[in-house]
C-alpha cells in the first residue's frame, strides 16, 4: 500500500537518538530545551514548550488562557477531534464555526456573523482555535482583527503548518494570536515519534505553560507561593500533568527539524506535479499558498459535483488498487460523541459540502515519482 504519509527518518536521525539513549537523561533532559530552542528560533516565537503529543498542547495551551466551565471555546468542524477535545478536557463547552469548502479552513465571514450573533445573546467564546489544514495558513490577520474587536485569545492548531508562512512570518511567529501548537506526529511535516510543542511570545503564558507539563510543580523561587523552605524545596502550584517529551524524542525531533527545509520543498515539486497530472481529471486541488506559503502536509483533491455520489467507489477502487487513500476529515459535530453533547449533520453545511468531496493522496517526502504515476493513473481508472 502506498500510504498517504510517512516519516522519512535517515541515518542522522539514528545517530541523533542512540547519542542521546547513551547519555544520562532518558526522560527530559537538555535534550528538550534544544528543540525547544530550535523550533521557537525557526519559527521566530520567543518561547516554546515541547510536550509528548499536539493533543497535550491544546490542552494545556486551552489551560494557560484559563478557560474553564463557564467558558466557550470555538473551532473548526474540518479537523482531528483533538482541536475540539481540548476545550472539553478543561470543561469548556465546544461549538464550531463553518469552513470555506474551497479550502476546508476556518470561514472568516462565518467567523464574523457567529461573532455578531454570539455577542447579541452575550455568549462570545473566551478562545477560538483556527486549524491549518493540509499546511494552509488560515486567513490569520482577518481572525486576529476579530478576536481584537471581540476580545477572544486565539491558539492556531498548527499541528499540519510547521514550515508554512502566513504573511511574511512563519506559522508560529503568533503575529495574530496567542499561542501557536504543533504536532511532531510521525505523518507531519518532521516528527519525534509522538510530541508536540506550544510556542507563545508571552512570558507568563511560557510559564505556566512549562509548569502545566510538569504536575503544577516549580523549583524557581520567583514563581512559588510562599518562601522556599530549602534548598530542595519545589513547590506544585496549580494542577499540571506529566507530557513531558523524553530527551529520545527531542534528538529525534531536533535532528529532524535540520531537514525541514528539504522536507517542504520535496512536498511543493509533489504536489506541483500532482496538480499536473490531474489537470484533466474532474478533481480539483484544494486552493493553496493564499496567505502564504503552504507547507503541504496533505495534498487533499476535492471531487467535481457529477462524482460526489460515487467517492466511496473511487476510494474502495483506489485503496484495493494499492492506494492508501485517505479522507480528512470526518465533520467533528458528526462524530457520535458530538451528537450525544447536542450536534446534528445539516449544522455546517460548508463543512459538510467539503467532506462530501475530499479525497487526500498520498504525499510525504519520500514518495517516489513511479508510485506518484500510479495514483494518478489509479484515480483516472477510478473516475472512469
Ligand atoms: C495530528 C493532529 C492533532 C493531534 O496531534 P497528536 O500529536 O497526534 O496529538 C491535532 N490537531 C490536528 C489538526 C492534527 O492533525
Amino acid at each position: 500500500m502506498i500510504p498517504y504519509g510517512c516519516q522519512d527518518v535517515d541515518d542522522s536521525d539514528l545517530e541523533a537518538v542512540v547519542t542521546a539513549l547513551k547519555s544520562d537523561f532518558l526522560t527530559q533532559g537538555p535534550r528538550v530545551p534544544e528543540f525547544e530552542n530550535a523550533v521557537s528560533g525557526y519559527c521566530s516565537a520567543q518561547f516554546a514548550t515541547a510536550v509528548n503529543s499536539a493533543t497535550s498542547a491544546l490542552h494545556i495551551a486551552c489551560l494557560a488562557l484559563d478557560v474553564g466551565p463557564a467558558d466557550l471555546v470555538w473551532t473548526s468542524p474540518i479537523s482531528f477531534v483533538a482541536s475540539a477535545n481540548c476545550a472539553l478536557y478543561c470543561g469548556a463547552k465546544v461549538d464550531f464555526v463553518d469552513v470555506d469548502p474551497t479550502t476546508g479552513n476556518m470561514s472568516v465571514s462565518a467567523l464574523a456573523e457567529k461573532l455578531a450573533r454570539a455577542k447579541s445573546e452575550n455568549a462570545l467564546p473566551k478562545v477560538v482555535i483556527p486549524v491549518h489544514l493540509c499546511g494552509e495558513s488560515c486567513d490569520m490577520a482577518g481572525i486576529g482583527r476579530l478576536a481584537k474587536s471581540y476580545g477572544f485569545r486565539v491558539i492556531e492548531d498548527a499541528s499540519h503548518a510547521i514550515g508554512a508562512t502566513c504573511g511574511s512570518r512563519a506559522v508560529g511567529a503568533c503575529e495574530h494570536s496567542d499561542i501557536v501548537v504543533f504536532s511532531f506526529h510521525p505523518v507531519k511535516i518532521i516528527t519525534s515519534a509522538e510530541g508536540g510543542m506550544v510556542v507563545t511570545n508571552d512570558a507568563d503564558l511560557h510559564s505556566k505553560l512549562q509548569m502545566l507539563r510538569s504536575h503544577g510543580v516549580t523549583r524557581d523561587p520567583d514563581l512559588m507561593a510562599w518562601p522556599a523552605d530549602g534548598p530542595w524545596s519545589y513547590q506544585q502550584v496549580s494542577l499540571g500533568f506529566n507530557y513531558r517529551l523524553t530527551d529520545l524524542q527531542a534528538a529525534l525531533g531536533t535532528s529532524q527539524l535540520k531537514r525541514i527545509s528539504h522536507f517542504i520543498d520535496r512536498r511543493h515539486e509533489l504536489a506541483d506535479r500532482y496538480d499536473e497530472l490531474l489537470g484533466n481529471m474532474e478533481v480539483q486541488p484544494l486552493l493553496r499558498n493564499q496567505f502564504g506559503q503552504s507547507s503541504l502536509h496533505l495534498y487533499v483533491v476535492l471531487l467535481d459535483d457529477g462524482f460526489v455520489p460515487s467517492r466511496r467507489q473511487v476510494f474502495e477502487k483506489m485503496r484495493s488498487g494499492g492506494v492508501g487513500v485517505n479522507i480528512h476529515y470526518i465533520p467533528i459535530h458528526t462524530q457520535p460523541y458530538y451528537q450525544e453533547l447536542g450536534f446534528s449533520v445539516g449544522m455546517f453545511p460548508g463543512s459538510e459540502a467539503y467532506y462530501a468531496r475530499a479525497i487526500t493522496l498520498p504525499l510525504h517526502p519520500k514518495l517516489s515519482l513511479e508510485d506518484q504515476n500510479r495514483v494518478v493513473e489509479l484515480l483516472g481508472e477510478a473516475l472512469n
